[in-house]
């Protein structure tokens, strides 16, 4: 252990000089080498640290501080282009607070009357372009707002930009179309699977290429880019008198605007709209970064004026960022129910895309050498709405990493069987195994309450060793357990009984069959109607089953006449009696899906899925935009979040009952 550091404080002048020598060299490799060397959020940190030392300390604040000028500056590559008016930055408001904050700033200086425009945050890249008698003339990047560079050449080639429009009745001869040039999502990854078979480094994110591919001195290389664009700003504005004209006037010349506009007149319509976006974003064929607010009217915006960098009237309401760097302490491995080694990267807690993530799991040895991770290595994780973490990248990569010869649990010896890519345990009493069996079958089969920590309990105190030894639990032994008293037991040892008569297709794969999903256990089980016949089948017969392969067919063959011989005996003999499974039939629940969460009270959960079978539905374990009804009960948790989120229909038990036929 080291030693606890003293702390010293820093003198705020000597860090308001190092924050902005560091937030410049940041700023440099974003806009100029569109290469950045951290990530947004921590770019971000840096300058919210200046903006409030230079709050509480005016004295220092200079003139050329980052937080007094538009980042970014003009390459010398290209030809400089002075901008008619200054391109501004955006003030950023992080959360609710800072934009109730920013409703309040606004209504003090122009009264109650407010209506703003909120658009979508296109995470791209500005660009103004001039037109003159309806022609393009020139376009420029923001440059540091006051000079860009001129790119016109390369942005004529992007087709979604007209070389010439009718002019809006009311504006000048010569007058300049803002807006932004993105990367769409689907072109960004073709264009790093194109990089990846010429065997090039891989593009970071779709902002930094757009603005890389703007800024080509080649417009050949621009032009094979397949960039987009979505406009809103036109300045001056004409016959104008909104931020809601000015994007139906600039839609109708023949420019793109983004269809995923409102005019709100409340800042809790805002927030909710913004809310909703953020649900939605994985929906977009484009990135988005949060939500740009204006105050809408004209006049409202010229009262409320400028500071430095950028309009009293706007903000940017961001969203969480889904990329964050962190660095690897720890590559572990975790042991599965069929013994194959995970390996999981333990990295320093970090939030991506609003959460804490302190583990990524990798799938294998090959993928964790492939990218190159390694214990001390600095990674970028990415994070998107449900999707589960991953590293996209690794800063000085370096393959070499080995799974361990020895299980990490049980000792046991650890192997890679040909043509598999994944590491076994091969010890069939390695206790992590026996672990993860459990808690497979427990959650299989839908017994509550039978988590990690009771299942370890169980398996220390030598009480089970198999799924069959879970029926023979008494309530005093379960009352030993920690955290539970008389009722608890009682009610645990009443919910295994509760789960002996499982559907077949449900038991086989609680059983943990080698290959047998959930989907096959069900296609084992609609052709062989009986466990009886099942052990009895041989090879062949199985290999006879639609959707069952030669290798599938093998372990199913070697696991009932193998471990899971005795184990199928072993629970028949404590009563589990599975179930032949009911054919789905036709009925008033065809194509629709349900998921129960939560306790039933008037009927079993597995008696209500098949019901639910038998009307014509399907029962699914999982919550998807895809489920047409949540039945939730009393306890329900994350599944019942996530329909909330999606706005699927939810049903209590009553209401559920109500849709059966009567
Ligand atoms: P900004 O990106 O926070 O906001 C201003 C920009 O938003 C405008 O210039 C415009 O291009 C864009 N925008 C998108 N949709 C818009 C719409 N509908 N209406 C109006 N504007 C819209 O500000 P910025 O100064 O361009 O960049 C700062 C951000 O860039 C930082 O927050 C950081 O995330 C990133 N950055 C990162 C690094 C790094 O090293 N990683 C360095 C510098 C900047």
């Amino acid at each position: 252990m080291s030693k606890a550091k003293k702390k010293t404080k820093v003198d705020p002048a000597v860090r308001v000089e190092e924050l902005r020598e560091l937030i410049r060299r940041h700023e440099h490799a974003y806009y100029v080498l569109d290469e950045p060397e951290v990530s947004d959020a921590e770019y971000d940190a840096l300058f919210l640290e200046l903006r409030r030392i230079e709050d509480e300390r005016p004295d220092l604040i200079s003139a050329d501080s980052p937080t007094h000028r538009v980042s970014g500056e003009a390459s010398d590559q290209f030809a400089k282009v002075r901008h008619r008016s200054p391109m501004l930055s955006l003030q950023n408001a992080f959360d609710e607070a800072e934009i109730r904050a920013f409703d309040k700033r606004v209504r003090a200086a122009v009264g109650d009357k407010v209506v703003y425009c909120a658009e979508l945050k296109i995470d791209g890249l500005a660009i103004s372009i001039t037109y003159a008698k309806g022609r393009l003339q020139r376009a420029a990047t923001r440059g540091d707002g006051t000079t860009g560079e001129d790119v016109t050449a390369n942005v004529r080639t992007i087709r979604s930009v007209p070389l010439a429009v009718t002019p809006a009745k009311g504006l000048p001869e010569v007058f300049e179309v803002r807006g932004e040039v993105y990367f769409p999502i689907a072109g960004f990854e073709k264009l790093n699977r194109e990089m990846e078979a010429a065997g090039k480094p891989r593009f970071v994110n779709p902002r930094n290429t757009a603005a890389g591919s703007v800024r080509q001195i080649d417009p050949n290389v621009t032009a094979a880019r397949d960039l987009q664009t979505f406009m809103y700003t036109l300045d001056p504005a004409g016959p104008c008198k909104s931020q809601w004209d000015v994007l139906n006037a600039l839609e109708s010349m023949g420019f793109r605007v983004n269809k995923n506009r409102r005019r709100l007149d409340s800042i809790d319509q805002v927030i909710e709209y913004h809310g909703e976006w953020q649900r939605r974003r994985h929906e977009l064929e484009y990135e988005i970064d949060g939500m740009v607010v204006k105050v809408d009217a004209f006049p409202q915006q010229l009262e409320l004026g400028f500071v430095a960098r950028s309009p009293r009237w706007a903000i940017a309401f961001k969203y969480a960022p889904e990329q964050a760097e962190t660095e690897v302490e720890e590559i572990a491995c975790y042991v599965g129910r069929t013994g194959v080694l995970t390996p999981v990267a333990h990295v320093k807690p970090v939030v991506v895309g609003g959460v804490t993530i302190r583990n990524v799991t990798m799938h294998n040895e090959a993928q964790v050498n492939e990218k190159g991770v390694y214990v001390g290595a600095r990674v970028v994780i990415h994070r998107a709405g449900d999707v589960i973490p991953e590293i996209v990248s690794v800063k000085d990569p370096k393959p070499g990493w080995r799974m361990p010869a020895k299980c990490p649990v049980c000792g046991g010896e650890v192997v890679r069987e040909e043509p598999y890519i994944a590491h076994r345990c091969i010890n069939p009493f390695c206790g992590a195994q026996r672990l993860e069996r459990l808690r497979h079958f427990a959650a299989v089969m839908d017994i509550e309450g039978l988590g990690y920590a009771t299942l370890t309990q169980v398996i220390e105190r030598g009480v089970v060793e198999d799924p069959s030894d879970l029926y023979r639990m008494s309530r005093d032994q379960v009352i030993e357990l920690d955290g539970f008293a008389d009722k608890s037991a009682q009610n645990l040892v009443g919910r295994i009984a509760g789960s002996a008569r499982p559907e077949l297709g449900r038991f086989l794969y609680a059983l943990g069959i080698p290959q047998v999903g959930e989907a096959t256990a069900q296609l084992l089980a609609a052709d062989f109607g009986s466990i009886e016949r099942l052990r009895g089948a041989s090879e062949e017969d199985l290999r006879r089953v639609e959707g069952v392969g030669p290798s599938m067919a093998h372990e199913v063959h070697a696991y009932f006449q193998g471990p899971g011989s005795e184990l199928v005996k072993r629970l028949l003999a404590v009563g589990v009696e599975p179930q032949a499974a009911e054919a789905v039939g036709e009925g008033p629940f065809t194509g629709k899906t349900f998921v129960f969460t939560g306790a039933l009270e008037t009927i079993s959960r597995p008696d209500a899925e098949a019901l639910v079978r038998k009307l014509g539905g399907k029962a699914a374990g999982s919550v998807s935009a895809k489920t047409d009804y949540v039945v939730a009960g009393p306890g329900a948790g994350s599944k019942l979040e996530k329909a909330q989120r999606l706005k699927l229909h939810i049903l209590d038990e009553e209401q559920f009952k109500a849709l059966l036929p009567k």
